[in-house]
């Protein structure tokens, strides 16, 4: 197989950030024999080979990447009934209602949830409107508004890096937990080909998330829609620039910069206590905060970041916090990945010298350090 190897490709225009330097080299596989011939590629070269999907999540080094680039761009969904005898047509249900979706990975994620939708299948429908491919959905578990991906992934189809071996992994295999997973944790060990997820045919929407279930056109007295849901959604998202829309000067993003912080629950109390003797707030139970697995605590971000005396719409030359969004750091035109770092130490040192809580990054740092707070 001739591989279609690119040299020196500027990796900016591939990242919605709209940084990062060049590859030296790229490959884009269209199917996953190309994507497995560009692993063993790079492999007999000693090159280290980098996944891409749409870029949505990654900050790469301004010195670009110093291997071989593996943009992945295969296509293909299947549905199926979970039960072959009771299939009629490419969206039937079984008599539990299950239709199964097996989609490539390098499907635009949000065509997957416009096409469930319009099939009428839940368990994505909260999901809209987030950029990237299929392929790095299960990567952090992508997540929001009261939906995440590990609520419907039934199996994740990898390739194993060392073994070329084409492994099916169960949920359990995939460790999945808020905004993280095995794959997290051992980058180098598979490459998603597909993922396939369990829909619940002619289910109701998740109205789990307060703000969106108390979303007046979603109140109207009859009960919403898929459909309606996600128009919900998009808009809400649109709203607070999590969505990438042409002219939006907050569209340049990783949306989120950083996760939000799961702690113990006493030390949720003692942020809360700093808190209240700092001024920010009058009474502890004013900090927003939501029961995470174990007993743990979810804390917001965006409130720490704000109470730390970071403003939204704060710029520092070509990088910025978003005027919509304070956990989204906004790369307005011209600047650099390292300015985008300082910004983002900044921030997080704000947080650490006001609460003592370290806010950690969400998007994957390629070729980028990011050491702890105060060096
Ligand atoms: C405006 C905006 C809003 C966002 N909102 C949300 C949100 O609400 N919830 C949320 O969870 N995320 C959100 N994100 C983050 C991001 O969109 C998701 O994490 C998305 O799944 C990343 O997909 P991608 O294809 O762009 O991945 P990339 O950025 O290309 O890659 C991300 C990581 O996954 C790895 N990877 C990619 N594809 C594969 C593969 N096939 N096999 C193995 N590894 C792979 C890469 O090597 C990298 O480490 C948002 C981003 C933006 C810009």
């Amino acid at each position: 197989m001739t591989l279609p190897v690119r040299d020196d490709v500027p990796l900016a225009p591939l990242t919605t950030l709209e940084l990062g330097g060049n590859a030296r080299h790229l490959v884009e596989a269209a199917d996953d024999d190309t994507l497995v011939e560009a692993l063993r590629w790079a492999e007999a070269r000693g090159l280290p080979a980098l996944i891409l999907g749409g870029g949505s999540n990654v900050v790469i080094a301004d010195r670009g990447w110093d291997g071989l680039v593996v943009r992945v761009a295969t296509r293909g969904r299947r549905f199926a009934a979970t039960s072959a005898t009771s299939a009629t047509s490419a969206t039937s249900a079984t008599s539990d209602g299950t239709v199964t979706l097996t989609a490539a990975a390098g499907e635009p994620w949000d065509d997957v949830v416009a096409d469930t939708v319009a099939r009428g299948l839940a368990g994505l429908e909260c999901l809209s409107g987030i950029p990237g491919l299929v392929g790095a959905t299960p990567i952090q578990n992508v997540g929001a508004y009261g939906q995440e991906v590990a609520d419907t992934i039934r199996s994740v189809t990898v390739v194993e890096r060392a073994s070329k071996r084409i492994v099916e992994l169960a949920p359990a295999a995939c460790a999945f937990a808020y905004r993280d997973s095995a794959f997290k944790h051992d980058p180098d060990r598979f490459v998603v080909l597909a993922v396939t997820f369990a829909l619940r045919a002619g289910g109701a929407p998740t109205l789990r998330y307060r703000e969106l279930a108390e979303t007046k056109s979603l109140n109207d007295g009859t009960p919403p829609t898929l459909a309606q849901v996600r128009a919900a959604v998009l808009a809400l998202r649109r709203k607070k620039s999590m969505l990438i829309v042409d002219g939006d000067p907050n569209r340049r993003s990783v949306g989120s910069f950083f996760t939000n912080p799961i702690v113990a629950a006493a030390e949720a109390d003692a942020v809360a206590a700093r808190a209240v003797a700092l001024g920010a707030i009058a009474r502890a139970d004013e900090m927003p905060r939501w029961p995470a697995s174990g007993g743990a605590i979810k804390l917001s971000a965006g409130w720490l970041i704000e109470r730390a005396g970071v403003r939204k719409g704060q710029r520092r030359g070509a990088v910025g916090v978003s005027t919509a969004h304070a956990l989204a750091l906004v790369h307005l035109g011209g600047g650099s990945t390292a300015e985008l770092l300082e910004l983002a130490r900044e921030v997080r040192d704000a947080v650490h010298g006001r609460f003592a809580m370290t806010l950690l990054p969400e998007p994957t740092m390629i070729g980028v350090a990011w050491p702890p707070p105060g060096i």
